[in-house]
């Protein structure tokens, strides 16, 4: 059993919706308070429900339901970033939305940034940025910094790893460099399909023009994995094995040759 692949939304806009066709309510699958790994100082961690990837490697793939969770409106959800107000200040934090796919809700996501800018609230959008390039340019004025996922830069190896092409990836990942926008690089480093010489180097030309702030280097692990069968998914990657510390380091050195500032957890 698969989950059906699901394309950039497009769809018309619903009555009251601001014109990406979302809705006035949004699904979160759950809020983590006290995150320390999603963005600058203490976080809240948002998680909507639905992604349009299908990352053979994904550790939240419950997340991935469309509409699974519990369903608030923009003012319900914020009310509740709020109440944390004080942790952000003290830290320099704030709210960041992940997923899933948060842009698969532009509408909903759209809002909820838009009052969370008017609360002060620094906001980090986590994403693949597989969207359709008018909903990334609906939250550019409202997200503080992007926290953008490459999952492969080669075009045939990334619609295999996720089912996806990344054509429309990085297109907006341009859009966002044009915007001058503060982005931050996540890259899961998979042995023998994401860490090879020749991706690479196409990544660090891809990269290079578009200046990141830094590039966090994720190892892949296997946690999350027990997740595809709960929900009745069967999990191509029992068998693949999570990268060496001499493999990490060989790529957290090559990046930094490059002059990138690297981030990784062993
Ligand atoms: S984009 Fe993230 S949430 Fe979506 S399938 Fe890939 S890893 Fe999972």
């Amino acid at each position: 059993m698969s989950l059906p692949i699901i394309q950039p939304t497009t769809s018309k806009p619903q009555k009251n919706c601001c014109g990406c066709g979302g809705c006035e309510s949004g699904y979160v699958h759950s809020i983590e308070s006290m995150g320390m790994v999603d963005g600058p100082g203490i976080r809240t961690v948002v998680f909507l429900s639905g992604c349009p990837l299908r990352c053979k490697y994904c550790h939240n793939i419950d997340v991935t339901v469309p509409k699974s969770g519990q369903s608030f409106t923009p003012e319900e959800l914020v009310d509740k970033v709020k109440s944390n107000k004080t942790y952000f200040k003290s830290s320099g934090g704030g709210v960041t939305f992940s997923g899933g796919e948060p842009l698969y809700q532009a509408c909903f996501l759209k809002k909820c940034l838009q009052r969370c800018q008017k609360e002060n609230i620094h906001t980090a959008v986590d994403t693949s940025l597989f969207t359709a390039p008018k909903n990334l340019k609906k939250i550019i004025p409202y997200t503080d910094l992007f926290m953008v996922s490459i999952k492969q830069i080669d075009v045939e190896a990334h619609q295999k790893l996720t089912g996806v092409s990344n054509e429309v990836i990085l297109k907006n990942l341009k859009t966002l460099a044009q915007e001058k926008q503060k982005i931050w690089i996540r890259y899961v480093l998979i042995p023998e399909m994401t860490n090879t010489p020749e991706y690479l180097k196409k990544l660090v030309n891809i990269l290079k023009p578009i200046s990141p702030e830094k590039i966090e280097l994720l190892p892949y692990h296997q946690a999350g994995a027990n997740k595809w069968k709960q929900i009745g998914l069967k999990n191509e990657f029992e068998e693949i094995r999570v990268p060496t510390k001499t493999e990490i380091k060989t790529v957290v050195e090559f990046f930094e040759a490059e002059k990138f500032k690297v981030l990784y957890n062993s």
